[in-house]
């Protein structure tokens, strides 16, 4: 039927044109990066076809040894890539060449703004993949013929707009680009500067990538060589070509395993955050080789889902060629290697943060809370988690480890203490932390919402519990003071409190769980603390933003007994008036109010507040 089919021409999809026009138009300096490109691109269409001859052996039938090869025509000023891998179908070309798969790109042009001339040195940072050809060409065309199919089509376009395909004759399966060079890229025709392109960005391509009679490439999988014998360059180029990513990696992790099971693997974290970290769909990006063989590059069950930044291959001889992907997933030699590998890999974060604190921050800002996830997924590896974690703290502007923190901790502090919420900046100023501030207690400040959930299932860090500020009794008696004047008090010393805290226990009734004297406030009159036995706060605010709670629990009022105005309002109290003193009962009110203000909530009845607040000014004009 498609036999019959004669010329078609087409629109490029708006993108595709929107990229094209940039790469064409841009004084693009590192233009010969398209030669990566379409040898990236012809070096997995080889593994694509050579995994799919592992259940039909008859599509490498006659040709089953791989290659690539450049044949450059420098008085013609035509330059073609061929290879025999998979090939491609006239639906394959349709859906292909003439829109953009990769999801980033179009998001990065989105971010593009039409004037945006600085922003064009980005797109180098991106894969332009295929179309980076009309970089240097006039015109491109794609003889393709997929492999167990006899027809074969030409592709043809000069990039500004449409492309057409057409019937076309190959003997063989798989695809020969040709470019028809510009005027100013007629360089690329030349042995000489083929042979140092393919080297800079290509040596690292297990197909032999041949010119002539010549194998330019070293043709062998990157990751079997010893490590000593690769260079940061060729890892780079690798993680690019593997990753279909175009930054650095901020760390390469190369390991040649041997043992029970034995593996190979080249990882990489990315230096900077995929777009796509948090959506439910995303795949894993690692690559799983069976003794070099391509198989798969849906890789669940390799790594833990926190892990999922990750992106290189794992190659091992040990699992079956044979197995479907399906059967993969359960293989427990599977689950052997996906263990040893997530211990592998953090520990080389915990040496790499060890090495070079800043470097980690920058990791940890980008990665961070996904790895946070592993608290709660993964019970094996919750210390080794823990010591990656970095934390915001009252100690300083940068973050800290928690072992980092327990080398702080004072004397006679019982546990490490947190304070949960949405914004550090605000908690830091919190009425809560104030008898810490005071004791020179640090307090770590967590504000991602995953804090929250792990904190449920883990309870101590190197044996020494966590201890929420906002939750039970502030135990800062044990703890020395950096001040001496501030040293030991008392219960005895809250005597003079006791008449004007019954009063607000009466007055308040309901409203509050208890009322007693506080021993974390300084500055603050009161502030609202969670009962010991119940949830923080922060956690209950979590749940109701979720619905999975229907309101707040009652908290406890806890009054400052130094406080000049308590102290005033105290005496009142003890007065022989205090039983029709409408001021202690606006006061109590008042100040419960104030409290839940601090902690970013509302007053309990806000037109009340406002009429007592109102009284309570003009007695005091
Ligand atoms: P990417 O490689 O990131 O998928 P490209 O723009 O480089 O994006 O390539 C687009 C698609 O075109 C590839 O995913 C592949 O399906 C197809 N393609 C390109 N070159 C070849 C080739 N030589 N053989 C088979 N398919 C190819
Ligand atoms: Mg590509």
């Amino acid at each position: 039927m498609t036999e019959t089919k004669q010329k078609e021409t087409y629109s490029f999809q708006t993108e595709v044109g929107r990229l094209l026009q940039i790469v064409t138009d841009s004084l693009y300096s590192n233009r010969e990066v398209f030669l990566r490109e379409l040898i990236s691109n012809a070096s997995d269409a080889c593994d694509k076809l050579r995994h799919a001859a592992l259940t039909t052996p008859a599509l490498t039938d006659g040709d089953a040894d791989f290659r690539i090869t450049l044949s450059a025509d420098n008085d013609a000023g035509t330059l073609s890539i061929s290879d025999n891998g998979i090939g491609m179908s006239h639906d394959d070309l349709l859906s292909t060449l003439g829109t953009i798969a990769q999801s980033g790109v179009n998001a990065f042009l989105e971010k593009l703004g039409d004037e945006d001339k600085d922003n064009v040195k980005l797109i180098g940072q991106f894969g332009v993949g295929f179309y980076s050809a009309f970089m240097v060409a006039n015109k491109v065309d794609v003889v393709t013929r997929k492999a167990g199919e006899n027809q074969a089509w030409l592709w043809s376009s000069d990039g500004k707009g449409e492309f057409s395909i057409e019937p076309a004759d190959r003997d063989q399966r798989g695809t020969t680009i040709t470019l028809t060079l510009k005027d100013d890229a007629k360089e690329f025709s030349e042995d000489i500067r083929l042979k140092t392109v393919v080297k800079t960005y290509s040596d690292h391509i297990s197909f032999p990538i041949k010119l002539g009679d010549e194998t330019l490439n070293e043709a062998s999988a990157l990751w079997t060589r010893p490590a000593r014998d690769i260079t940061p360059e060729q890892y780079k180029e690798f993680y690019h070509h593997t990753a279909h990513a175009f930054d650095d990696p901020w760390l390469t992790i190369h390991n040649q395993v041997e043992g029970l099971i034995s593996y190979t693997n080249l990882l990489f974290v990315p230096s900077t955050r995929p777009f796509d970290l948090f959506d439910p769909e995303r795949k894993s990006h690692v690559k799983l080789y069976v003794n070099r063989v391509f198989i798969t590059d849906d890789t669940q069950g390799l790594l833990p889902p926190y892990l999922r930044f990750l992106r290189g291959i794992v190659d091992s001889e040990d699992l079956s060629l044979n197995v479907s992907r399906e059967m993969l997933q359960t293989d427990p030699k599977l689950a052997k290697i996906k263990s040893s590998l997530t211990k592998k890999v953090l520990g080389e974060l915990k040496k790499k943060g060890e090495a070079d604190a800043e470097a980690y921050v920058s990791f940890w800002r980008d990665f961070g809370a996904v790895l946070k996830e592993g608290l709660v997924d993964d019970f094996s590896m919750r210390d080794k988690l823990l010591e990656l974690c970095r934390f915001k703290s009252t100690h300083g502007s940068e973050l800290t480890s928690l072992a980092a923190y327990k080398e702080r901790m004072k004397e006679g502090q019982d546990g490490l203490y947190y304070m949960a919420g949405t914004d550090a900046e605000k908690m830091a100023h919190s009425p809560q932390l104030e008898g810490f501030r005071a004791k020179g207690v640090e307090v770590l400040l967590f504000e991602d919402a995953v804090d929250e959930f792990w904190l449920r299932h883990i309870n101590e860090f190197d044996g020494k519990p966590f201890k929420s500020v906002t939750q039970g009794d502030a135990n800062l008696d044990d703890i020395k003071s950096e001040d001496a004047d501030k040293e030991q008090k008392d219960e005895s010393e809250n005597e003079h409190i006791t008449q004007l805290v019954a009063s607000f226990k009466a007055t308040l009734g309901d409203l509050v769980k208890d009322v007693r004297p506080s021993k974390r406030l300084t500055d603050s009159p009161v502030c609202l603390i969670a009962d010991d036995s119940g949830m923080d706060v922060n956690l209950e605010r979590l749940l109701k933003q979720t619905g999975q709670l229907q309101a707040l629990s009652v908290r406890i009022l806890e009054v400052n007994p130094d406080h000049t105005m308590i102290r005033k309002l105290a005496d009142r109290a003890s007065g022989d008036a205090a039983s029709n003193d409408t001021l202690l009962t606006d006061a109590a009110h008042l100040l419960l109010d104030q409290a839940r203000i601090a902690d970013g909530e509302e007053p309990v009845d806000p037109v009340a507040f406002g009429r007592r607040l109102s009284s309570v000014m003009s007695e005091a004009l």
